[in-house]
């Protein structure tokens, strides 16, 4: 299990943010952000609301906790491992006809 990577907080990580661009030859850039490798819910919902810039493809955002070394492009957030599982294994209980939550 990983915990949040912002400094002081002990929760767990909610999602794995991503540093996301779209060179000018269609190249894609999608890279874990390293100065931000985990993050956890309450602090992605901050990240997002105090975010300034323009979410677009090389593109410049400033974010209060993700990209700290101002890369062009924006973050985009994918599920954690455990997420992963917790939904694969709440799949499974339907597919079961079990409670998902039981
Ligand atoms: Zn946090």
């Amino acid at each position: 299990m990983s915990n949040c990577s912002v400094p002081g907080c002990t929760r767990e990580a909610y999602a794995i943010p991503y540093l996301f661009d779209i060179y000018e030859d269609g190249g894609i850039f999608l890279q874990q952000d390293k100065t931000c490798p985990f993050i956890c819910q309450s602090h992605l919902a901050e990240n997002e609301i105090a975010a300034e810039g323009i979410r677009k493809p090389r593109g410049v955002v400033k974010y209060p906790y993700t990209n700290k070394k101002g890369a062009r492009g924006f973050t985009v957030y994918g599920p954690t491992a455990e997420q992963e599982q917790r939904r694969q294994d709440a799949r499974e209980a339907l597919d079961k006809g079990e409670d998902p939550n039981g």
